[in-house]
């Protein structure tokens, strides 16, 4: 019998008895079954985390306790590293060297907020008046609710599941359908250190089914999502209702901006590494190429003749330099954007197609470069999810900037110069919630991310990413109580006035 979901403690099936085959999207052979979770199964996991939160069965853990637990995590995840990669790589089809850094991340997010548990708890706030003690304590939120994308499963997992049980919240999970497994392993981290039965919960399928629930039901205090920018809309209108707390990781447009001074072969390499790197579905992709009228050609031409070269492989394959799309439906939806950037006027560099003879099983698509880009066109505002970089140019800094920021969106962007003035003034105004220099792509657990505008609401990460799963709350305390005077009292009022008893 196939039991992936995980309630109250227990791995249990679908109440509907269904399941779900997942696949490789390298080559289309099957990765395991796992239970297809329906609405049902998500109130049932709901109403465990809102038991055990209610219990204080987790919330009354010493923080530092809890902080000692999500080290223990970090163990066992460098313990099963190879385990817990494979599984990622085999749901997602990237290369497992890819999976072992993104594990890697994994660990070093868990014992970032291990870090944070017992850090701060809060403050004495000065009251004016001796005899009153006021002070800000934090608490948990609650019950969370957490979606997360396929991209990066289990590290969008991590980045709500470790401040989450840093705080003392309790939880319900809900991954991507097409790729649960490092889902259902990292509960079995959790079940095997005796985390209490509740605390966290696990449902494992489709988004209308299992995961709509999370952002309506009232028993749901926080709603942390990370997806595309149309499923954070309706999240957020149905977390309204209830008027839950709402964290938004969404999609991006990522600008890449090269000045004619930056180091030239560091700036293409970077170029590549940011828009073709997990074959473009990463949310922080730098998929404007955004360059100096003056270069232009040379950098684009030496962009394309090394994305030519890009080898296409499975995760196992050593030669690898890039794995497949998710799926054959969504390189059919990457195709069809390419095609749209054609008949808008681009010129198609490279690519456009799907991957060669040795890999018609799996879903790939060549890295392609769209020329002749322009502000306002379909694939300059729209994401695309896949490795499909857009060229425009520019002749000055100001118009380098409006270039950038002419989005919607604004999560990350990139700044190459030599010259410290443009790289300071640039980065300074790029409305983007991170700005590389000189680089792309590296990140920190320390640090914050998120988006400005329509990339979402709330950070990730750094200390930020915790007060998210914090309730702040003011206590007033009145050591030396006394009558306010404000209402007259009874020995001042006309016996007349005063009601009879
Ligand atoms: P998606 O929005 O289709 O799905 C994300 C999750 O939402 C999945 O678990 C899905 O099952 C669930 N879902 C879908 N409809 C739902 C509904 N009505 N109610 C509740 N849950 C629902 O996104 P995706 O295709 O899995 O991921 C790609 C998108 O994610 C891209 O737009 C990308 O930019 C974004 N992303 C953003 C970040 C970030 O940090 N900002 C990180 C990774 C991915």
């Amino acid at each position: 019998m196939t039991a992936t979901l995980f309630i109250n403690g227990q791995w249990v099936p679908a109440a509907s008895g269904e399941t779900r085959t997942i696949t490789c999207p390298a080559d289309g052979s099957e990765v395991g079954v796992v239970s297809e979770a329906g609405a049902d199964d998500a109130v049932a996991a709901i109403a465990a985390a809102r038991r055990a939160f209610d219990s204080r069965v987790w919330a009354d853990v010493p923080a530092g306790e809890r902080g000692d637990f999500l080290l223990k995590v970090a163990d066992q995840l460098s313990q099963r590293k190879d385990e817990f990669a494979r599984a990622e790589a085999l749901d997602t089809g990237k290369r497992l060297v890819e999976a072992e850094i993104d594990m890697d991340d994994i660990i070093a997010c868990f014992r970032h907020f291990a870090k944070l548990a017992d850090a701060d708890a809060g403050r004495i706030v000065d009251a004016g008046d001796p005899t009153v003690i006021s002070k800000v304590v934090y608490e948990p939120v609650g019950v969370c609710g957490m979606i997360t994308p396929w991209n990066f499963p289990l590290l969008q997992a991590a980045w709500k599941l470790a401040p989450a049980l840093a705080a003392g919240n309790s939880l319900v999970l809900k991954p991507a359908e097409l790729t649960p497994h490092t889902s259902i392993l990292v509960m079995d981290v959790f079940d095997s250190l005796e985390l209490p039965a509740g605390v966290a919960n696990l449902v494992t399928g489709a988004g209308a089914t299992a995961g709509a629930p999370l952002s309506s039901h009232p028993d749901v205090d926080l709603i942390s999502f990370t997806g595309g920018l149309m499923t954070g809309k309706k999240i957020a209108a149905a977390a309204s209702e209830t008027v839950k707390k709402i964290a938004l990781e969404l999609g991006g447009k990522n600008p890449n901006v090269v000045f004619a001074d930056a180091d030239f072969d560091a700036a293409v390499d970077n170029a590549l590494n940011a828009g073709f790197t997990d074959s473009g579905q990463v949310c922080s992709a730098g998929v404007r190429l955004i360059v100096e009228d003056s270069i232009k050609e040379r950098f684009v031409n030496e962009l394309v003749r090394r994305a030519e070269s890009i080898t296409m492989g499975g995760p196992f394959d050593a030669h690898a330099e890039t794995g497949p799309l998710i799926s054959a439906e969504h390189r059919q939806k990457v195709h069809a954007y390419v095609q749209k950037g054609i008949e808008e006027g681009c010129t198609l560099r490279c690519g456009g197609h799907f991957g060669g003879e040795e890999h018609t099983a799996g879903s790939f698509y060549a890295p392609t470069v769209l020329d002749g880009a322009k502000r306002g066109m379909y694939v300059v505002t729209e994401e695309s999810f896949g490795p499909v970089i857009t060229v425009e140019t520019f002749t000055t800094e100001e118009e380098a900037i409006a270039i950038a920021n002419d989005t919607v969106y604004g999560l990350a962007g990139a700044v190459w110069t030599s010259d410290s003035g443009i790289a300071h003034r640039v980065s300074s105004r790029l409305r983007h919630g991170t700005v590389w220099v000189n680089d792309y792509h590296p990140y920190l657990p320390q640090a914050e991310w998120g988006g400005f505008k329509q990339s979402g609401i709330g950070r990730e990460l750094g200390l930020a990413g915790f007060d998210e799963y914090r309730e702040a709350k003011h206590i007033y305390e009145n050591t030396k109580p006394s009558v306010t005077g404000w209402f007259r009292m009874p020995s001042d009022i006309p016996a007349a006035e005063l009601p009879q008893t």
